[in-house]
């Protein structure tokens, strides 16, 4: 019999109904129209089942804020579909690939950049789409990175999970593979001891996740994670900033220190992006680079991410945060510290 601990029955017993006190069924089918809702009963576990504003609830159940109009957000800001070479496989930039395996997701997050998902190219790459999405990567060996996403690869079942890894590493050239998922966060009973071995035969594979909150680094996310990090696979996270979720210096600094202690590097924490019916997340740029302020000179460096938004019009990633060089004197550099302190710093060299 399949338990609570089981990811099957997990996936099985997800909620994806929505029938908020007080809201009409007509708007509420608008909101799940625009994109479904699911939630394992694991992440439900997690939350205030009951209290929209708690952090967990916040980023799971969906909002009427969704609907709101906008005329700053677009469905595919970061221009996804146009890098699409072909269905399932997204070329952004030279060195790397972006490899749809999967069109479905644990927890539909309601922050997800790709609500688009299922339109047009942005489709999950499988059978013949695969081989030819495979045949491209090869024929193209300035492709050395290949990241393997969704949805969430991990949903697959572990043969074709690791059929999709295999295929990938037998191309010459590629060198690294990444995995995108969620499921160290929404499903950690899916990622054990022996799925973990079996990436790791892959390597060099990194697993990128996304924990937002420090609620969400649990016994059993420990667990997850742990069993990667054990195995030789590393694992960084991808935060991103969430009005409502984690938009203060202490929320980002605890949620660091927890990686840290899990073993995860923190790696990025993204602006978010400027997506149709996620206007209601977004936080500004000001308390962003004030966050990345507040943790430098606290945290030793490891722990600290770089904070990056994602271009609008899929220009690519940039690194966003403090000026710490605040001009030239006397041919010295004047350098500000964490503390406010100035210091100049003599950047000539010393001859004998
Ligand atoms: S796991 Fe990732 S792709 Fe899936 S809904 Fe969440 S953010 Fe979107």
């Amino acid at each position: 019999m399949k338990t609570k601990n089981d990811w099957r029955w997990q996936l099985a017993n997800s909620v994806r109904t929505w029938d908020p006190p007080g809201v009409d069924r007509d708007l509420a089918d608008r909101v799940l129209d625009r994109f479904p809702m699911s939630v394992t009963p694991y992440y439900l576990s997690l939350m205030r089942a009951d209290d929209p504003g708690d952090p967990i609830h916040r980023m799971a159940f969906p909002h009427l804020d969704e609907l709101a109009p906008s005329d700053s957000t677009v469905d595919d800001p970061i221009r996804e579909e146009d890098h699409a070479v072909m269905p399932g496989l997204v070329r952004r930039y030279p060195d790397r690939a972006l490899l749809l395996v999967s069109g479905d997701c644990p927890v539909h997050c309601r922050h997800c950049t790709r609500r688009n998902m299922g339109k047009g190219k942005i489709v999950p790459a499988r059978g013949e789409g695969l081989v030819h999405a495979l045949a491209y990567i090869e024929d193209n060996p300035e492709i050395r990175d290949v990241i393997i996403s969704g949805g969430d690869p991990l949903v697959l079942e572990d043969r074709d999970l690791i059929d999709v890894l295999a295929r990938v590493r037998s191309i010459p050239s590629v060198e690294i593979i990444r995995i995108g998922t969620r499921v160290p966060v929404t499903l950690p009973m899916r990622i054990t001891e022996s799925l973990a071995l079996d990436i790791a035969r892959f390597g060099p594979v990194y697993v990128n996740t996304q924990f937002n909150h420090p609620a969400e680094i649990t016994d059993e996310a420990l667990a997850a994670v742990g069993c990667l990090v054990d195995a030789g696979v590393p694992v960084n996270n991808q935060a991103v900033l969430l009005a409502g979720v984690n938009d203060s210096p202490e929320i980002i600094e605890d949620l660091c220190r927890a990686l840290m202690r899990a073993r995860v590097r923190p790696y990025y924490i993204f602006m978010c992006d400027l997506v149709r019916g996620i206007g209601h997340f977004r936080v500004s740029l000001d308390l962003g680079i004030e966050i990345m302020a507040h943790l430098r000179g606290r945290i030793g460096g490891l722990g600290i991410p770089q904070l990056v938004i994602d271009l609008p019009g899929g220009l690519g990633k940039i690194p966003v945060g403090p000026q710490y060089v605040i001009g030239h004197k006397d041919g010295k550099t004047i350098l500000r510290a964490p503390d406010g302190t100035t210091v100049e710093y003599c950047e000539e060299k010393i001859k004998s």
